[in-house]
């Protein structure tokens, strides 16, 4: 009968990614995990495939009381959280500016609610072609379209010269711009930009015609590096001219290793307080109008370790050791492929290496007939390090290698 409104929006048989994985499990079921590798979950696994829960964040959740469970939470979130979301994410920088800060459910709320605030219905948001399959979804679903500009240029590095050129051509038909950037560890490249490329985007969005609120996808953050060196482009954003507001987007998903929670965060740091309180008024009225409020005891546990300098140092280094863990697989990752005479999209760190390629469809089949399990983009194969072994990461490398040589 098809009573499903389909609005613009592609909307599949079945989740592609989630498809996969099942594929994965199933193979993992019938052969013994040792047999297959599943690089789809963007989760982080440990070695011998099982979830990584971070044990101190799992002893601030058992002293959780009833209440912190049942007890509605206020709309934009308690002031607990939001002080410990402003420490989690500036760190030892501290923010520039006026900031407010509204409780999401995990990052993608974040996305959805800058959408929703700061673009019209028609406007065309802009973002990275290399960029989270979701964000497209995100946006169309509320009917925007997304557009892009190369992430990377013939040399390898940030194509600053193409984001210049796209902003441009939308600031000539939009009076203002969401531009999203997801970095450090950008999914799916695990890209980061350095200090240079935060320079010549400040640059660019100064000189932009229109406004633009600069939305930064900061989810993988705690696994991209150093604490303060990945934040080290922070300090920078004071550059940014009047006509541009920044807005972050947090998950604790990642961060205290709690996907199923649902926690995360839009925060916005305005250089004025109106534009603060305007955010304030328009990410609770949107969220009161798509999931209302968010997870209180998630709230509680953001609140006890930001709150409690014991525990934060002891979730600090509880995530540190897996943060290792995760640079050592990428190392090692992207060194198999060079010795194999492979390169990959430009990396750095985080849960993902994306691997170009010209029929990536066909790759990732055939590695599936080899039981390695990884997503097929539309430009190349991404490879969750996140969730296999180093010694799988090898094997995956190998793969890879030898079907694109
Ligand atoms: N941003 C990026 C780039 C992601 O890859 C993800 C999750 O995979 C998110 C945001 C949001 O994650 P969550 O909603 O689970 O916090």
């Amino acid at each position: 009968m098809n009573f499903v409104k389909e609005n613009g929006r592609t909307i599949p048989a079945e989740d592609k990614v989630f498809a996969l994985s099942g594929r994965a499990k199933a193979a993992i079921a019938a052969k013994g995990k040792d047999a297959v590798i599943n690089a789809t979950v963007g989760a982080l696994l440990d070695d011998n495939g099982d979830l990584v829960v971070m044990s101190s964040v799992v002893d601030a959740i058992r002293t959780l009381t009833p209440a912190d469970y049942a007890e509605y939470a206020p709309i934009t979130g308690t002031p607990a959280f939001k002080d410990a979301v402003v420490k989690a994410l500036f760190g030892s920088y501290g923010p520039s500016g006026h900031v407010s800060v509204c409780v999401t459910p995990g990052g993608t709320g974040s996305l959805t609610s800058v959408i929703a605030n700061y673009s019209n219905y028609g406007d065309a948001v802009l973002t990275h072609d290399w960029c989270w399959a979701n964000y497209k979804n995100i946006a169309v679903s509320q009917g925007r379209t997304l557009r892009t500009f190369r992430f990377f240029n013939e040399e390898g590095g940030f194509d600053a010269a193409d984001l210049e050129k796209q902003l441009n051509e939308l600031a000539a038909v939009q009076d203002q711009v969401v531009l999203m950037i997801n970095t450090p560890a950008h999914n799916p490249t695990g890209y980061s930009l350095s200090l240079e490329d935060w320079d010549a985007l400040i640059s660019i969005v100064n000189k932009a015609e229109c406004k633009v609120v600069l939305f930064l996808d900061i989810a993988y953050i705690d696994y991209a590096g150093e604490e303060d060196e990945v934040r080290a482009f922070l300090p920078k954003l004071a550059d940014l001219g009047d006509h541009a507001i920044v807005i972050f987007g947090y998950s604790a998903s990642k961060t205290l290793t709690a996907y199923g929670m649902r926690c995360g965060a839009i925060v916005c740091m305005a250089k004025n307080e109106e534009d603060a309180e305007e955010f304030r008024r328009a990410a609770e009225y949107s969220a009161r109008s798509t999931w209302s409020n968010c997870n209180r005891s998630a709230m509680v546990v953001m609140s006890k370790i930001y709150s409690d300098p014991e525990l934060q140092v002891k979730v600090d280094e509880e995530r540190r050791m897996y943060r290792d863990m995760l640079l050592e697989r990428g190392r090692v990752f992207e060194k198999t492929l060079n010795d194999n005479g492979v390169s990959c999209v430009p990396f750095s760190a985080g849960f993902f290496v994306t691997i170009a390629c010209d029929d990536p469809a066909e790759v990732g089949r055939k590695l599936e007939e080899q039981d390695i399990f990884c997503l097929a983009l539309a430009k190349g194969i991404r490879v969750s390090i996140a969730s296999i072994s180093k010694e799988k990461c090898v094997k995956c490398a190998e793969a890879i290698a030898a079907l694109l040589k």
